[in-house]
């Protein structure tokens, strides 16, 4: 097992693309706390159905957009799990609109829990982190942060911010043995990507090299490379798993 007696957290672990990296690490040996926002029986469902004698699975209620919460989040997880080796910062959620009809209330709630998010976490895993001194945080963008995206400029601003703090925290934190990558997935066939209808599915394959949608285990597998040790080498780096859409 790649993961064996390490901890983690991984922000948004109920559905989709953080389901599947709790599943993905829980499966290689790693104990768990994952976050979520509105589904308390979808989180017990998942401990029970993780939790084994190699590794504790914990869902724990938390708004990624508030420092606080990511602060308790932390807390609870030094105390059920003694350490935190490697943090996932998953969490996010799309409120799209053309510019014009976008309001300041969305472009704000889109950019707290996609950006300032990793803000929290980051900032309240450090000392732990540092005092341990060692580490793997990965931040999960989007290719819509390097390439744009008409309707979406507040998620395409909250996940180019993503790929900037990091490359910033990277070389903050290089020293302290901690390293910071990005992960940008195309287009995931999760509940963020149903609202699309057949037609919108089909233009965009149409773009994709590999002539499918990825699926959430596409990109859990590219999370755990980067929380293994067999990417002590790599920081800073942005991961685009998308089929070969953008290159
Ligand atoms: P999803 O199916 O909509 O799931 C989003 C997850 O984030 C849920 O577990 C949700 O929790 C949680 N969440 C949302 N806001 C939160 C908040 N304020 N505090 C705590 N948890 C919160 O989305 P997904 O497609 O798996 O996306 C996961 C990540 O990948 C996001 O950062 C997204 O931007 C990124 N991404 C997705 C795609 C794609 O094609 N799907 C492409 C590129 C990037 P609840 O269920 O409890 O609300």
């Amino acid at each position: 097992m790649r993961l064996q007696n390490k901890r983690a957290i991984v922000t948004g672990g109920t559905r989709g693309i953080g389901k599947a990296i709790v599943y993905e690490l829980a499966k290689e040996g790693c104990s768990v706390v994952f976050t979520y926002f509105s589904s308390d029986e979808t989180a017990r469902k998942i401990e029970q159905e993780l939790n084994s004698d190699s590794v504790k699975i914990f869902g724990f209620k938390a708004d990624a957009s508030s420092f606080n919460s990511a602060q308790e989040t932390v807390n609870y997880t030094l105390e059920k799990l003694g350490g935190v080796d490697i943090l996932v910062n998953n969490a996010g959620l799309t409120k799209d609109n053309l510019l014009l009809r976008m309001s300041e209330a969305d472009f704000d709630q889109v950019v707290n829990a996609n950006l300032k998010s990793v803000f929290n976490y980051t900032k309240a895993i450090l000392k732990p982190m540092i005092a341990q001194r060692s580490g793997k945080i990965i931040n999960i963008s989007s290719v819509v942060g390097i390439i744009g995206n008409p309707g979406q400029a507040n998620y395409v601003a909250s996940k180019a911010g993503v790929i900037g703090m990091t490359k910033s925290n990277a070389k903050e934190l290089a020293s302290r043995n901690i390293n910071v990558n990005a992960v940008a997935p195309g287009f995931i066939e999760t509940d963020m990507t149903n609202k699309l209808n057949d037609q919108q599915k089909e233009a965009i394959v149409a773009n994709i090299p590999i002539k499918r949608l990825g699926k959430p285990e596409d990109v859990a597998k590219a999370v755990l490379f980067l929380s293994s040790n067999d990417s002590d080498y790599i920081t800073g780096q942005v991961l685009t798993v998308d089929g070969g859409m953008v290159m």
